[in-house]
């Protein structure tokens, strides 16, 4: 590292609003962001622009009583407004609360009474009803809706708003320069809110200091320049799309934003991106279109020999040496024959991808490099500001997450959990002291709850979860109890249940019957006398529980729903070393056991099964 911590944290803005600041001082007429007009072309606006508009959201928040801190939840996809709503809110020296577009009106609840939220920033009709249907569990006073009007008149348009911040800085022009100059390092920016092992979600504090750092740390490795244009479509709601407007600030690169998932390969296409972030799942996605679209003949033949030939370079490219000379020369071939196509599907100009929030399945990551694509892989948590791990697209260490950001401090416990240490940590959760005691040891290191390896070069390998979490391939926290509660609760024949789906696309469930329940139906149904064995396999008996998952999959969220799951044709015992003598499950046994079975649950599901 060439500059320090302190060298670093110095030359960092004190807040996000200093950091628009610099940028638009720097890049004045650059272009800065691009974003999807009504009819769905392209639209542009520089960084003045940006900043002129982003000024007039905070301070048409001022106006509606927004003050130094007050949270203001943005419940929104990922689009150009939300980026101008997170930068008014921080221009005016208060502090986003991120809240998904697709969380339940209960949970939306608790947010926003638990953050103490004064504003929404809501998406359409749908997300003001969702906040205004639950109006005595918090203390919302007014909602912005971005798209249309609504009758309610506790809610005014995006357009009132920028009509009122324009009326308010005509009078007053330097209130949002006095909100900006009133935050600092320890301001609160933003909060963000991530599932716990049980029950409520925790509300994680992010301060000005940890933008201002992870965009200092980021341009330190100098893999991003103002000259790279980058693709964002990832939910600003969670942090790694969230940190990527930071990045976007420090860097200058132009960023085209569009939320819809269903437009990412035509939008690859029209952008022509150098970078682009996602989760595992996307890049998952883009291998199985593209071998998919390539399974008949000849042209099936020749992808595989040329992915063959691929896999081969891997390791000089990675080292950064010569390929030699023959092999070079037919990858040359593949390359015109295969790659060439299908980089120029990705708009033909990629100089990374990163992949992060989740495992990268080290296939997915090596196909990709096999065609030329450089897809790396990062690490991090909400409560570590997103980037905390990154490798160096010129010279990664496959299969890890990389080194650590200048100016963290990293370490393996005694127990191989994850430590880190620095200014991209969480000042600590809302509301929560003893949560937030309980992360930190005595010294300040943050507990990551992963268990990983450092190599000699530093470079950190996830080998682990220490926390009972798990996380799909899509980027997102399942907590396995809350789902294997849901179907307890909802099924009375399940006795015992163990959901699985780590790295996986979607969630699974092993399935025990309780005997005495399952023989009394059985006797009803005409089973009188049935094994338990027999009984627990019958197909009259799983079209009789998928009616009950059904119930419990409509008590969850969309991604911890189970999409299928296996009747165990016996109990899971203590004996077996399955149950510890309190009676809980122990995971890794079960799955290690059934590792066939929960196998088959995934089989042809990267193809063609369901996905979130
Ligand atoms: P979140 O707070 O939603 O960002 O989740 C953070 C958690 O995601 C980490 O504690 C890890 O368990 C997991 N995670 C993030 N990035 C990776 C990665 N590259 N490999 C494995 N797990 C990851």
């Amino acid at each position: 590292m060439s500059r320090t911590l302190d060298q670093l944290m110095a030359d960092s803005a004190p807040s996000v609003g200093e950091m628009l600041r610099r940028r638009v001082a720097q890049s004045q007429t650059k272009e800065a962001l691009k974003y999807r007009g009504p009819d769905d072309a392209w639209l542009s606006l520089t960084w003045l622009e940006v900043e002129e508009y982003a000024h007039e959201i905070a301070a048409g928040l001022i106006s509606l009583g927004v003050e130094h801190e007050d949270r203001v939840a943005i419940a929104s996809s990922t689009r150009m407004e939300w980026i101008m709503a997170d930068l008014g809110v921080m221009c005016a020296a208060a502090a986003t609360t991120t809240v998904y577009p697709t969380t339940k009106g209960e949970d939306v609840a608790y947010i926003l009474s638990d953050a103490g939220v004064k504003l929404v920033i809501a998406e359409d009709a749908e997300q003001s009803d969702k906040v205004l249907a639950q109006a005595e569990h918090h203390n919302v006073q007014a909602i912005v809706q971005i798209d249309g009007t609504h009758d309610h008149d506790m809610v005014h348009s995006w357009e009132e708003l920028r009509e009122l911040g324009r009326a308010y800085l005509k009078d007053n022009p330097g209130v949002v320069d006095e909100a900006i100059n009133s935050t600092n390092h320890d301001s609160l920016s933003t909060l963000i809110y991530t599932s716990g092992t049980t029950g409520r979600p925790k509300g994680v504090r992010l301060n000005h200091s940890v933008w201002a750092y992870e965009g200092e740390g980021v341009k330190e490795l100098g893999i991003i320049t103002e000259e790279d244009v980058h693709f964002m479509w990832l939910p600003l709601s969670h942090v790694f799309g969230k940190c990527l407007i930071t990045i976007w600030l420090s860097s200058g690169m132009l960023t085209a934003v569009d939320g819809d998932l269903t437009r990412i390969v035509q939008g690859l296409g029209e952008i022509r991106p150098t970078v682009m972030a996602g989760a595992p799942r996307i890049f998952e996605k883009v291998r199985n279109a593209v071998m998919i679209g390539n399974s008949s003949g000849v042209k099936s033949l020749i992808a595989r020999r040329a992915f063959s030939t691929g896999m081969k370079t891997i390791p000089y490219r990675v080292a950064g040496k010569k390929v030699p000379p023959l092999l070079a020369a037919r990858y040359a071939l593949y390359d015109k024959l295969v790659f060439s196509k299908l980089k120029a599907r990705m708009g033909g100009r990629v100089k990374f991808f990163v992949s992060g929030s989740a495992k990268l399945n080290a296939q997915v990551q090596r196909w990709f490099w096999a065609a030329g694509i450089n897809l790396i892989e990062g690490y991090g948590l909400t409560e570590t500001g997103a980037i905390t791990f990154l490798n160096d697209y010129r010279k990664p260490a496959l299969g890890t997450v990389g080194p650590v950001l200048p100016g963290t401090e990293t370490k393996i416990a005694e127990d191989g959990e994850i430590l880190v240490r620095g200014p991209g940590v969480t000042a600590g959760y809302e509301n929560l002291p003893e949560a937030t005691a309980e992360s930190f040891t005595e010294d300040g290191w943050f507990h990551t709850g992963d268990i990983g390896e450092l190599d000699d070069l530093g470079n950190l390998r996830i080998t682990d979860r220490k926390k009972d979490l798990i996380k799909t391939s899509g980027g997102k926290f399942v907590a396995p109890q809350k789902v294997e509660g849901a179907i307890l609760a909802n099924c009375p024949y399940i006795s015992q249940a163990v959901v699985t789906g780590e790295g996986r696309k979607y969630i699974s469930a092993l399935v025990v019957l309780d005997p005495d329940a399952i023989a009394g139906w059985g006797d009803g149904k005409g089973y009188q006398g049935m094994p338990y064995s027999e009984l627990t396999q019958l197909e009259h008996t799983r079209r009789m529980l998928n009616h009950y998952i059904e119930r419990a999959n409509q008590r969850l969220e969309r991604w911890e729903t189970i999409k299928k799951f296996t009747i165990l044709d016996q109990e899971l015992t203590v004996d077996d070393d399955e149950v510890t003598p309190s009676l809980k499950i122990r995971r890794g046994a079960v799955e290690e056991k059934y590792s066939d079975l929960i196998e088959q649950m995934y089989e042809g599901a990267e193809a063609d099964g369901p996905g979130n």
